[in-house]
């Protein structure tokens, strides 16, 4: 089993079971959790798009 994201070897039993090591896990989540501040951000850029015009 290797990291998702770097493919290192993983070697402890939590790390396989998500795919990640356990600092790829970190940036996993921290890209995660960007997206959807990005994603929000379009949703509210759309909305007050919609309301101004
Ligand atoms: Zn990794």
């Amino acid at each position: 089993m290797q990291c998702t994201r770097c493919n290192r070897k993983l070697k402890d039993k939590k790390s396989i079971e998500l795919g990640f090591g356990p600092v790829c896990y970190k940036k996993h989540l921290k890209a995660l959790a960007d997206e959807e501040f990005e994603r929000n951000q379009v949703t509210i850029d759309e909305v007050i798009e919609g309301v101004s015009v």
